[in-house]
């Protein structure tokens, strides 16, 4: 037995690797950190306790089997959830017992308590009570089946897919989904409260903006009525609030918010909160809500690539039952980046249009709709811009177009930007060679010859080729 944690454990991610597909190996196997190895047991590093219980429902046969095949019949895993990764329990036996059980029976249950929530009696909510009614205030068409799924999303949209399956049984309690506007956080936080919704009949969810929780607090306090209020508020089992951000400077609102907070939180009902930011970068929230909101698991969206783009939009033609040629989609997801609702919009308008004007849709079209959208349009394509594209395509530093180097990638991502600055602008040879480090046009027309020839000789190159000069010229900078 090697006493190398390191080792071993990249020998169980061998085995790992065989066993699961690339997608999840890359979301669930690769951020893990071996720490420790003491004996036959071994401890790993997981971002959260999100992690901890992903890898508990779905992997752990197979890392107990790679584990095993590693140290030997007694092998063990220990996970260990760092302290910012919203874990207050530092180590976690995540393979409690390992004695000559069957390997088709899960008797792989996280340490005892973990992650029960303490069930005390909640002494506000008088008996029958409970049994109103609640309008939970969802829109019905925001739900899992038509949020798609991508790199950017992956972990709220799982940690928010257990949570609807478990409300308040879960350690993302609360749930706080984070992320700039117009990347799904709405969508995500109601298609939690549909899921539970469509699952459980008994469960009161109840969705409501952050502001307009404010407006009905000011209301209550006008009434006199904030024990009503709170009392209301304690009978949800899924609270859903969005934006909270809004809460900022709202000393009033965030006390009341607090105290439903802990009466929710500790009768094991489920809270999720999403946010313009990171809990820890929200100002003018008290500092006790801020370690509350820590408690469970922040997920955020971030910006979609560009499959995903595709795959959205995709889908909400095909819900509309609008047929939209692929080059025109492609066309507009080139170009809309940052932002869902604003690729919707240029969707919707061109949608418009085309009705309205009896325009073919194609990227003509979507090109004047699209500059309705886009700020900044440069009307020429620039070396620059050439140089960024191509950088991006091989996943090189733009820098290092500039610099001396022998590395194989980075000299033909420069040779490729030059023989496409050549053909693609009106620039002359020397000043296409100014602008990659000061090189002379000698140099310039070497590299154009390389990739001329590099495409004669290799299909695969020329294919990539053909596949950087379309992004260019499915750019709006054409
Ligand atoms: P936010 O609340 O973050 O500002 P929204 O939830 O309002 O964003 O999302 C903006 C638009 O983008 C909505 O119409 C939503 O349906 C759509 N959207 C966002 N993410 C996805 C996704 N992964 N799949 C499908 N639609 C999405
Ligand atoms: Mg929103």
């Amino acid at each position: 037995m090697t006493s190398d944690y390191q080792m071993v454990w990249d020998n169980c991610l061998r085995t790992i690797k065989k066993n699961v597909n690339p997608q999840s190996f890359k979301t669930w196997f690769e951020p893990i950190k071996p720490v420790l190895l003491d004996r036959e047991v071994l401890t790993i590093q997981v971002p959260n306790k999100f992690f901890f219980e992903w890898l508990e429902e779905h992997y752990v046969q197979l890392l107990k089997k790679s584990i095993r095949q590693e140290l030997g019949e007694r092998g063990r895993l220990v996970y260990h959830i760092p302290e910012n990764g919203n874990g207050h329990d530092a180590l976690k036996s995540a393979l409690p017992k390992v004695s000559g059980k069957p390997s088709s029976e899960k008797d792989s249950e996280p340490v005892p308590g973990a992650f029960d929530a303490e069930m005390i009696k909640n002494p506000f909510v008088i008996p029958g009570i409970k049994r109103i009614k609640v309008e939970p205030q969802l829109n019905p068409n925001y739900v899992f089946d038509n949020f798609i799924e991508g790199d950017c999303n992956r972990l709220a949209r799982n940690a928010g897919l257990a949570i609807a399956k478990k409300p308040g049984g879960t350690a993302f309690n609360p749930l706080v989904i984070f992320g700039e506007v117009g990347l799904g956080k709405t969508h995500l936080a109601q298609a939690i409260g549909n899921e539970v919704v469509s699952r459980f009949d008994n469960k009161a969810v109840l969705y409501v903006s952050a502001e307009k929780f404010t407006n009905q607090i000011i209301q209550a306090i006008k009434n006199n009525s904030v024990n009503d209020f709170v009392n209301f508020y304690q009978m949800i089992d899924v609270l859903i609030i969005d934006d909270i951000q809004f809460l900022s400077g709202k000393q009033k609102t965030q006390e009341i918010f607090f105290h439903i907070f802990n009466q929710l939180h500790q009768n094991g009902k489920q809270i999720v909160l999403t946010s313009d930011r990171a809990p820890k970068d929200l100002e003018g929230i008290e500092d006790r809500l801020i370690s509350r909101f820590k408690w469970g698991l922040s997920a955020d969206l971030q910006a979609p690539d560009l499959e995903t783009r595709m795959a959205i939009l995709e889908a909400k033609m095909e819900d509309e039952g609008v047929d939209i040629p692929t080059d025109v989609l492609e066309f507009i997801c080139y170009n809309i980046k940052n932002n869902i609702r604003e690729l919707e919009g240029v969707m919707i308008s061109l949608l418009a249009q085309a009705t309205l004007i009896r325009r073919d849709i194609d990227i003509e079209l979507a090109k004047e709709v699209i500059r309705n959208f886009v700020t900044t349009i440069n009307k020429e394509i620039t070396v620059e811009f050439i140089q960024q594209l191509v950088a991006e395509h091989f996943n090189v530093p733009v820098e290092k177009l500039h610099h001396e180097t022998r590395k194989r990638n980075i000299v033909i991502a420069r040779q490729l930007s030059m023989y496409l600055a050549k053909k693609l602008t009106n620039k002359s040879l020397k000043s296409i060679g100014e602008q990659f480090g000061g090189r002379d046009h000698s140099t310039v027309i070497y590299s154009c010859k390389a990739v001329q020839d590099m495409m004669d000789t290799d299909m695969i190159f020329k294919d990539t080729v053909e596949e950087v000069e379309k992004k260019l010229k499915m750019s709006l900078n054409t």
